[in-house]
Order: C-alpha cells, then sequence, then structure tokens
C-alpha cells in the first residue's frame, strides 16, 4: 500500500523484520548528526515517522531538504537502539542519497519543539506546521471520525444531500456573513449557519433520511471551541420521534469514538435540562467530576440570616479537601467572580474540626448549621461555597464555579457523553422587543404537555430540543420540527414575529408545509469539537488543517484583505469607516 514508484516503504515501517533488504525511502531531512570522521546520521521523515540512516558525511543534505534515500536495512549495533522510536531497533546503511529539492531552513522546528513557538508563526506557515507529527495524528484522527460517521449514517439508511452555500438569512441567532450580490446590488446572501431550513425541505421532498458532514459558518467571537467556519454531521429525518434521532447520532459519534479509541464508549446517558441546571448548574454538564449543587432552600424556612431569608433557591457546593488553600484574597476573587454572573453574594464556609468557620456563622442557627454539614456530607478541611438567590442565578453561579474549581482539563479521564434534553422552548428575553427567545430555533416542537401554558406562562414551556454533550463540551443541538403551521403560528406569536413578517422572511421555507411536510427531527454535531476532544485537544485550532486565529485573521494567507476598489464598484458597494 505506501510503495509508490519513488519508495519501497515509508519513513515509520522498517522492522527488525525487514533486516537484510534493499529499501527506497521518500521525505524531509529531519535531524543530522555527524558521527566520526567519515560518517553521518540523517533521519528521514514522513507522516508516518523518522529513519535513521547512515551516509557519508560528504552528502549534502540539511534540514528539511526533500530526498530519496536507498540502502539497505540493517540491525542498530547494540547500545544505539532506540527503544522509544518504532523504527529504533534498525537503520538503513549503504546509502545512496538523491535530493529532490532543496529547503531554506524552516522558521521553527519541525518537531515537538514548535507546541511553544507563537502560535501566529505556526499559522503563518501552517504547512510546514502539518509536517510535525501531532498535527499529522490529528489530521488523521479527523478522517477516521469523518470516515466512521459517514459509515454509520450510510449503514442506517441516510442519504447525503448537498445544499447551498449560498442561501437567504437564516433564524438561528448568529451573525451571518452576507455575500453582496452582483447582479442586484444592495441585495445579499447569506452563507449558512446551517443547512436547517434546506434539510427540512428535504424531509417535505420526502428524502426521508438526510446526512450531509457540512460546513457552517458564524461570524462570531472566535474562542478556543470556535472557529468562523465548523464541520457539522448535519442531519434529519421523518416519521421519528425524539429516541429515533439520538439512537441514530448515537451510533455515528459512538463509532467515531470507537474508530479512534478502540474502546466504545458506554451508551450515552439521559439527563433533563432542568437536573442538568439543578444539579451541575450548567447545561452542559461535565459529569467526569462529583461536586453536585445541593439544594438547601428548606433548611432556612425560618432562618433569623437576612440574606437566606425568604430566598427563592439556596444551593450549596462541597469543594473538598480545600479550605486551607482560599486565603481572603481568593475568597474575594470566588464572591467577585459570583457578583459578576449575578449573585447578590457568595457565602463560603470553612469546615474545621470544631465547627463551622465563617463570617456567618454567628447568623445561622446550631440546627441550620448542622443541616448544612449533613446535606453537603461536609468534612474538615472542606471549602462550601453557597448562594441564596433565585433558583437560575444559584444554578448558574455555583456551576461557574464548580466547573472553575473541578474542572478536569477536556480530555482527562473518561469520555462521558450525555444527551441533555427537554430544553426550555424559550430562554431568555430579547432586550429591544421584550419577548421571550427561541431557546433553540423557532421551528422546534414544543412539549406536548405544555402547549397549553405557551400564552400563559411561556417560560414554563419544554420543547423536543436536545443537546450533546461530552466531557462539559457542547457537541451539537437538535429537536422535533414543528409540522403543523398552527402550532408555528402560536410559536411566532410568542416571539412577537407577526403573520406578514413570517411570510416574508420564512414563506419560502413554511409554504411548503402546506403541500404535507411530514412529522420530523434532526440534529447538527460539531465534528471539530468532538475530533479535538478525541485527539486530546484543548483547542479546535489544532484539529483543523488552515484555522483562522482568536482574532479571525490567517496569517499564511493574510486574510482577510481589503477589497479591491474596481470589485466593490461592481458589486455597488461603498466602505465606510468603521464605527464601534
Ligand atoms: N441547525 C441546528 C444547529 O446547527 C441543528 C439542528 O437543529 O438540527 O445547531
Amino acid at each position: 500500500m505506501s510503495s509508490t514508484s519513488m519508495r519501497t516503504h515509508q519513513c515509520g515501517e522498517l522492522r527488525v523484520e525487514h533486516i537484510g533488504q534493499t529499501v527506497a525511502l521518500a521525505g524531509w531531512v529531519g535531524r543530522r548528526r555527524e558521527h566520526g570522521e567519515r560518517l553521518a546520521f540523517v533521519d528521514i521523515r514522513d507522516h508516518t515517522g523518522i529513519t535513521q540512516c547512515v551516509v557519508d558525511n560528504d552528502v549534502d543534505v540539511r534540514s528539511e531538504y526533500v530526498v530519496r534515500i536507498t540502502g539497505v536495512v540493517r540491525a542498530r549495533p547494540e547500545g544505539t537502539v532506540n527503544p522509544g522510536l518504532p523504527t529504533g531497533e534498525v537503520e538503513v546503511g549503504e546509502c545512496a542519497v538523491e535530493v529532490l529539492r532543496t529547503a531554506v531552513a524552516p522558521p521553527f522546528p519541525i518537531d515537538a519543539r514548535a507546541d511553544d513557538v507563537d502560535e501566529n508563526l505556526r499559522l503563518q506557515h501552517r504547512y510546514l506546521d502539518l509536517r510535525r507529527e501531532r498535527m499529522q495524528k490529528n489530521l488523521r484522527i479527523r478522517a477516521a471520525v469523518n470516515a466512521a460517521t459517514r459509515k454509520a449514517m450510510e449503514r442506517q439508511d441516510f442519504v447525503e444531500v448537498e445544499t447551498p452555500m449560498l442561501v437567504p438569512s437564516t433564524p438561528e441567532g448568529a451573525r451571518e456573513f452576507l455575500v453582496p450580490s452582483r447582479k442586484e446590488p444592495g441585495s445579499f446572501y447569506a452563507l449558512p449557519q446551517s443547512p436547517q431550513l434546506f434539510k427540512q425541505l428535504l424531509m417535505v421532498g420526502g428524502v426521508d433520511r438526510y446526512y450531509q458532514i457540512a460546513r457552517c459558518l458564524r461570524d462570531e467571537d472566535l474562542r478556543a471551541d470556535r472557529q468562523y467556519e465548523f464541520m457539522q454531521l448535519d442531519m434529519e429525518m421523518s416519521f421519528v420521534n425524539q429516541d429515533d434521532v439520538l439512537d441514530a447520532v448515537g451510533e455515528a459519534v459512538l463509532d467515531s469514538a470507537e474508530a479512534v479509541s478502540g474502546e466504545r464508549p458506554l451508551p450515552i446517558e439521559r439527563i433533563t435540562w432542568h437536573d442538568a441546571m439543578n444539579r451541575f448548574g450548567i447545561d452542559k454538564p461535565d459529569l467526569r467530576f462529583g461536586m453536585e449543587l445541593v439544594d438547601l432552600t428548606d433548611a432556612f424556612g425560618s432562618t433569623e440570616f437576612k440574606a437566606f431569608a425568604g430566598a427563592v433557591s439556596i444551593k450549596g457546593i462541597r469543594v473538598a479537601g480545600k479550605a486551607a488553600d482560599f486565603g481572603r484574597n481568593q475568597l474575594d476573587k470566588l464572591t467577585d467572580k459570583a457578583k459578576s454572573i449575578g449573585a447578590k453574594g457568595l457565602v463560603w464556609i470553612k469546615v474545621t474540626a470544631e465547627g463551622l468557620d465563617s463570617p456567618v456563622a454567628k447568623f445561622l442557627s446550631e440546627s441550620e448549621q448542622a443541616e448544612i454539614t449533613s446535606r453537603l456530607e461536609a468534612q474538615a478541611g472542606d471549602l462550601l461555597l453557597i448562594v441564596a438567590d433565585e433558583w437560575m442565578t444559584a444554578c448558574e453561579v455555583l456551576g461557574t464555579l464548580r466547573n472553575d474549581l473541578g474542572r478536569p482539563p477536556v480530555h482527562e479521564g473518561p469520555l462521558r457523553f450525555v444527551w441533555v434534553v427537554e430544553f426550555p422552548l424559550f430562554i431568555g428575553v430579547d432586550k429591544e422587543s421584550g419577548r421571550p427567545k427561541p431557546g433553540h430555533h423557532p421551528f422546534t416542537t414544543p412539549h406536548p404537555d405544555d402547549v397549553d401554558k405557551m400564552i400563559s406562562d411561556p417560560m414554563s414551556v419544554r420543547s423536543i430540543a436536545y443537546d450533546l454533550v461530552l466531557n462539559g463540551w457542547e457537541l451539537g443541538s437538535g429537536s422535533i420540527r414543528i409540522h403543523e403551521p398552527e402550532l408555528q403560528k402560536k410559536v411566532f406569536a410568542v416571539l412577537g414575529i407577526t403573520d406578514e413578517q413570517a411570510d416574508r422572511k420564512f414563506g419560502f421555507f413554511l409554504n411548503p408545509f402546506k403541500y404535507g411536510a411530514p412529522p420530523h427531527g434532526g440534529f447538527g454535531l460539531g465534528l471539530d469539537r468532538l475530533v479535538a476532544i478525541l485527539a486530546g485537544e484543548e483547542n479546535i485550532r489544532e484539529v483543523i488543517a488552515f484555522p483562522k486565529t482568536q482574532s479571525g485573521a490567517d496569517p499564511m494567507t493574510n486574510s482577510p484583505v481589503e477589497g479591491d476598489p474596481k470589485q466593490l464598484a461592481e458589486l455597488g458597494l461603498r466602505v465606510l469607516p468603521r464605527v464601534d
């Protein structure tokens, strides 16, 4: 497989069983070490690894020269075997070296030392960075995930369909990239945030089961787990309920994890959004560690302590054995953090052998102190953190502190996938209109048991929407869609979208439903994030061949670039000074 007309083997392939064979290797020159007067050791490298070649020292090869070396495989002399290298028991001798291409010295070493080089420099010369073992490994993990995903979807009778890149605006909430129309100056396409509308129309079109490894684009600020463009396993299926979708996506995800790690993770567990918030204080819970939020509200029913009296929700977490690590300064920082998330304050308690040590201890009765200790299972040396507030605030504040204080690096320990189900149909309120905002997108089905609360108490309505979470990272979202126009109207009414607006914005999408839309639902799974976790990377840039920097630039191609005046004129565009 690996041999070509130029080589018999790849550079990471040779072992003792090849001893005596004449081989030809092709690749880049890695390290070179002079060996006595006449000889030099030259490492030849390709994506599979390196092989040590013994060459005459008058052979003029330097770092990153492209070479073809023919020679005979032999055992390394005793004492020079390198057990850390898969090819470390052999070397190639009697070498003839053919220089295919010379090279200038690279701006950073093409090995693990480049991990510490400024990322901008790595991205400026990404083609060199990609030669490194880490990047080669990551690209191959990515390819394995894509392949396993495709296989799983094909096996389950999904049909791959491509959807357009030039689309109208879609209502998924993210800022979009606009593409000016040359033929109709002043009109724009958008680049797709996701194939959402098209995949639903494929269901109206009778495709039944669609998937695509789709490129999605969102003009959002970049982070460790976010790029302008990302890849998504996008899927949609007809005549299904939630379980069918979760099973189909679960197959693809577990197959991918197995393809990379060789081990099939446990079946994916489920938790409702309410339980996730209540127990972990976040809608993407990291189940690899405990520190669950504990409810203390009813222990303070008749408390004298003002900060707790009458609070809707009182919750606490136990930071085991950490009391001694938190001096006044650190405790103040935790309090500031809690306030920045919206809490009125944060109560901290250090547990000692003598009892509870806290500025508020004197306001708490003996029985209240006993309740705190027993419910949080507190032991001497623990730090306890308590928030009394609205339920959501108490959850969010403690959820953030739990993650800050307990969360391991994203790739450490087991893979803990979890489905978070029953998201609220609406989350938060739009500042301008005062209307509820969709939790997912406006085509998400409300939970059938909650439809009658849509007008009277919209914020309590659950939806058939679900997220997949892995080790505290949101991998993706999906929902069962509304396929009845009457129900769609009700949701639009809550969102304050009039019939006329709905028709203008989504008419092309909703009118086809009148011709008979099947019940359907689907999911979008962020492949970059999945690959990053499986590759043990904290940042998705490490698993993308040509990513943008955190500030959205590409130092390799120097983009974005200023628009050419002629091009702008053709598009009917004029650039105004920037207003921030
Ligand atoms: N379009 C959604 C997203 O990209 C996924 C879905 O609802 O299927 O998050």
